[in-house]
């Protein structure tokens, strides 16, 4: 049993010591050198104690109760009487209380170490910490290597131990911790524990070194291989200018303000401090490229010539004498007031008639650039505003990439298709439009990508629309609309003689000694052929023609190819469209109504037919909800006027009537049909047949008033397709009928109607 000693003692706090060390220490307190002084001449033993980290020492709990007792080699008296120790650290000593309250002298009792393990457990632990230590003093370099912490002559765990404790690093309580641990298991349990952990935060720390001096070296790699073929280049005599220097350059070249100049001289700076390899940079300078290409100030000089303009649209289009007209009267303001906000011309109409064609006829005249942009389908804002250039692959939107495409501030900018936007979450595109279109904001538009404002105000802007009405409100309301109305097959008829050949045949490589349509087989394809408002199927039509003849010519040798109403098939197959026609014969029940549809105006044949039954009502046919509604209407008129036609009031509860209207391959809606409906079903009751000579358009109240429609140039054009040669029009629509060209009213009869007694009286009779 070991007994308590009474010797010096010394406090430490940041360092561990632990026995087989030989250690220096300066003690200052006198008392304490004193009481080493004493021992030297004794036992020559000390107590080292380790202080709690953070506490005073004023009690012996802040004190850890297992310290070092070890031997005092040496001893030198310093002149400032505070002495120098030379310690041979021998065991574990655990400390019993302090024997004064200055703590310089203790009893203590020496610890017995613990080595109650068997050969086979002990080796196996030996072993375990000697390649952990191995690990570890790999991965650290500063440590001592394995081989002189732990040779194989270490056969003593605890030795073992203390030599890994006093070389490896660790904190200070982590180390004391250990030492405080009587228990040999137990303490190599924590000691390994901590070695492993430790480990783990070398390794990771390695990998973090090697990454970051990887990434470093490859930097540095390609910075020299980078200066060494510039060097090369240099030798063959292809040194270029820095990528820096050339977009100088071109910045210099630029006409733009001093201001735009400015900050794109600050991206080409920050472009020289980016790594030129890296994907920042490379973003970077695509938008340097994009700034530089944009004609911030750059302009082309208009031709103000009315005359001139007047002879380009007249070269380039037949007909369309109201809206070269209006054109030409727009082109007139903007000469004389070029500072002046002039509305925007929308030009609206079905497709094919040669709206985008007079824009661009336009722009030739003026001597603009010409550019066009197309809004079909554009429903993200970002698409005409841009996207930030935070996002990958960010792109500056349709209006920049168009200004850059012109190459002036000043193109003219087809808008095609404004109707056919859309709205959705993603922002709205007309809201979009609209920053562009208004003159108090488009002279500082911002695109997400560019970020610079950017002047619109010089830019001749033209929409085009096939139906005003779906062009969003506030759009609208800065929009001067135009209307481009459908073809007669006239127009078509000279369109295609005097445009469309020549562009065709020129297009296909033909010479006109090649190839010769005639008028016959050109009315021929018009009639049978094809189905529209405009011209471009027509065109399409003549492309094929053309196609074959250049085929004909080279494979079988054909001088000329002649083209006519004969062997038209032989070209474009069999006729695709019967030609819309009248009725054969006057019939009960069977009444021709007029529609407009996109592709212009049709006729449609509204059949009813009563049976005896109940008083149900069916309706047949692609119809729409207005022209059910509107059906319905009609009858309700009828059954309220009966009893004057002579019907019997019972008729109705004793009957079913069914409306039909054939040809449902085109959707129809709207109530223009409604007096046609209602003459019908009065036509089918009274048994009187209708003439087939007669067409009618028109909205019916519950009363019998008759309301205006739409689309009356388009009505009536099909109405004389068929060889209709009366139509009864609505009295409001009168105003309307005398702008329709006389060309398209020539040979018809149209007859004014305001209410549906009128009507009656005059199908009826
Ligand atoms: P839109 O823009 O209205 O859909 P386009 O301008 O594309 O129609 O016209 C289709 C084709 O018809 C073009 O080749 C155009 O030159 C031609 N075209 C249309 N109208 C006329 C016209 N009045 N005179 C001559 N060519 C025309």
């Amino acid at each position: 049993m070991a007994v308590n000693k009474k010797m010096p003692g010394i406090i430490i706090r940041d360092v561990v010591v632990v026995p087989g060390m030989t250690v220096n220490f300066s003690v200052i307190k006198k008392e304490a050198a004193k009481a080493c002084e004493e021992a030297m001449h004794s036992e020559q033993l000390v107590f080292v104690a380790y202080q709690k980290e953070k506490q005073k020492l004023n009690d012996i709990s802040s004190l850890y109760p297992i310290g070092m007792l070890a031997t005092i080699k040496q001893i030198n008296k310093l002149p400032d009487r505070s002495v120098q120790l030379v310690l041979d650290v021998k065991s574990r000593g655990k400390l019993v209380k302090a024997l004064n309250d200055s703590f310089t002298e203790f009893s203590v009792r020496e610890i017995k170490e613990d080595n109650d393990l068997d050969r086979f457990e002990k080796e196996a632990r030996l072993r375990n910490l000697r390649e952990l230590y191995l690990e570890y003093s790999m991965l650290n370099p500063k440590v001592p290597k394995v081989f002189d912490v732990l040779s194989r002559d270490v056969e003593d765990l605890n030795v073992a131990m203390d030599r890994v404790l006093n070389n490896v690093i660790l904190p200070y309580e982590v180390k004391v911790g250990i030492v405080q641990i009587i228990d040999i298991k137990e303490r190599f349990d924590k000691l390994l524990k901590v070695m492993t952990d430790e480990l783990e935060v070398t390794r990771i720390r390695a990998n973090i070194l090697k990454m970051t001096q990887d990434k470093v070296s490859k930097s540095q790699r390609e910075y020299f291989l980078r200066e060494q073929l510039n060097s090369i280049k240099k030798e063959l005599g292809e040194d270029s200018v820095s990528e820096e220097a050339q977009f100088m350059e071109e910045l210099n070249a630029l006409e733009a303000s001093d201001e735009v100049k400015e900050k794109i001289k600050k991206e080409i700076v920050r472009l020289s401090s980016l790594n030129s390899a890296g994907s920042e940079a490379s973003v970077e300078r695509g938008y340097i490229e994009t700034l530089l290409e944009l004609p911030w100030d750059k302009v082309s000089a208009d031709n103000t010539d009315i005359k001139h303009a007047e002879e380009v649209l007249e070269r380039d289009h037949y007909g369309l004498e109201k809206v070269k007209e209006r054109i030409l009267e727009f082109l007139s303001v903007r000469a004389l007031n070029s500072k002046g906000d002039s509305p925007i011309i929308c030009l609206v109409g079905p497709p094919g008639t040669g709206k985008t064609s007079i824009a661009r006829s336009i722009a030739d005249a003026l001597g603009k650039k010409y550019v066009r942009i197309s809004l079909g389908g554009v429903r993200d804002e970002a698409e005409i505003r841009g996207h930030r250039r935070t996002y990958v692959g960010a792109m500056p939107g349709n209006i920049v990439a168009g200004l850059k495409q012109a190459g002036v501030k000043n193109p003219l900018v087809l808008l095609d298709e404004i109707d056919k936007t859309s709205a959705d979450h993603k922002g709205d595109v007309a809201s979009a439009l609209l920053e562009v279109l208004d003159s108090e904001q488009n002279s500082k538009f911002r695109d997400h990508y560019v970020g610079i404002p950017i002047d619109l105000s010089e830019v001749l802007f033209i929409a085009t629309a096939n139906s005003a009405s779906d062009i969003p409100g506030p759009l609208y309301d800065r929009m001067e609309i135009i209307e481009v109305s459908s073809y007669t097959a006239n127009e078509k008829f000279h369109i295609a003689k005097e445009f469309l050949l020549k562009k065709q045949y020129e297009k296909n490589g033909l010479k006109s000694s090649q190839i010769s349509i005639n008028d016959a087989a050109l009315k021929r394809i018009i009639e049978s052929y094809t189905k529209e408002a405009g011209v471009r199927e027509l065109e399409r039509k003549i492309g094929e023609i053309c196609r074959k003849a250049a085929r004909d010519i080279l494979e079988n040798g054909t001088r000329k190819v002649n083209v006519s109403a004969k062997n038209l098939e032989e070209m474009l197959g069999r006729p695709k469209y019967r030609a819309d026609s009248k009725n054969k014969k006057d019939e009960i029940g069977i009444v021709r109504g007029l529609a407009w549809t996109p592709v212009g105006g049709t006729t449609l044949s509204v059949e009813v037919n009563i049976m005896p039954g109940k008083g149900a009502m069916e309706l047949t046919g692609q119809m729409g909800d207005v022209m059910k509604e509107s059906a319905l209407a009609g009858l309700s008129f009828i059954r309220s006027v009966a009893s004057k036609y002579k019907i019997e009031p019972s008729f109705f509860e004793e009957h079913d009537i069914h409306i039909h209207i054939p040809e449902g391959a085109v959707p129809k809606d709207g109530p223009s049909a409604g007096i046609t409906m209602a003459t019908a079903v009065m036509s089918a009751i009274t048994g009187t047949p209708v003439s087939r000579n007669l067409a009618m358009t028109g909205e019916i109240t519950l009363r019998g008033r008759v309301l205006a429609v739409g689309g009356l140039k388009e009505k009536i054009l099909a109405a004389k397709t068929a060889g209709i040669k009366t139509v009864l029009v609505p009295l409001e629509n009168k105003a309307d009928i005398e702008e329709i060209s006389e060309e398209i009213k020539d040979g018809m009869e149209l007859i004014y109607i305001s209410s549906m007694k009128e009507v009656l009286e005059i199908a009826l009779s």
